[in-house]
């Protein structure tokens, strides 16, 4: 499996472009506002998008959607309880940066992605998990032959993701945690929204909002 990512827009996001080999088919995770940039990073390594995986509704993993799936003729998937933060980009902006008026553009539509629902595109098989607390539609991408979890902003290294958003929620968030991720295999690569990867071996051993949850 060959993964290329990029830190895009102001928020650093992590653009992920998933493929079985360099040169083939493979899908795009995540579309922060600058679809020049994501285009890039499918180009260097020869990849043709078949798909584009959201792992939520935040305006710096969907802004770049509407460009990105019009560029390669593609779908956008994402949690249908995320569709209203996906709709408003524009409210986003303003709270999140106290200006609006940039070019954010989302998808027209969006394929529902569901709880423990298998995913098979580009030779890839995705498990979705769906993890309320960042947002209520916040889904990580688990690869369970290959180890690798997506892990968007439910987990990073050493933190999680904040619940102080619309539509954010603390208890959620570790409930989700506990019982969907911790669960997953120790030597899980994880690969987040932001920040660099890590595994979860090493987060349940130092990852302080991960001590003392029921595992
Ligand atoms: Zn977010
Ligand atoms: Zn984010």
């Amino acid at each position: 499996m060959h993964i290329a990512f990029a830190p895009l827009w102001l928020a650093a996001t992590n653009c992920y472009v998933v493929s079985v080999e360099e040169g083939g088919p493979g899908v795009i995770i995540d579309a922060p506002p600058d679809p020049d940039a994501i285009a890039e990073v499918a180009r260097r390594s020869g990849v043709e998008p078949r798909a584009l995986l959201l792992t939520h509704g935040h305006l710096d993993h969907v802004g770049g959607a509407g460009p990105t799936v019009a560029a390669f003729g593609i779908a956008a998937h994402l949690h249908p309880d995320d569709e209203w933060l996906a709709a408003d980009l524009q409210g986003q902006a303003r709270l999140l940066l106290g200006l609006g008026g940039g070019d954010y553009q989302g998808a027209a539509e969006y394929l529902p992605l569901a709880h423990g629902a298998k995913l098979e595109v580009a030779g890839l098989r995705f498990r979705v998990i769906h993890t309320p607390g960042h947002t209520p539609g916040h889904c990580c991408l688990w690869m369970e032959e290959e180890g690798v979890l997506f892990s968007g902003d439910h987990l990073f290294a050493g933190s999680i993701g904040r619940t102080d958003l619309p539509g954010g929620d603390y208890r959620t968030l570790l409930r989700s945690m506990a019982e969907r991720i911790l669960p997953l295999p120790e030597e899980t690569d994880v690969l987040p929204g932001h920040g660099p990867a890590t595994t979860l071996a090493r987060e349940l051993a130092t990852n302080p909002f991960l001590q003392g949850l029921p595992r």
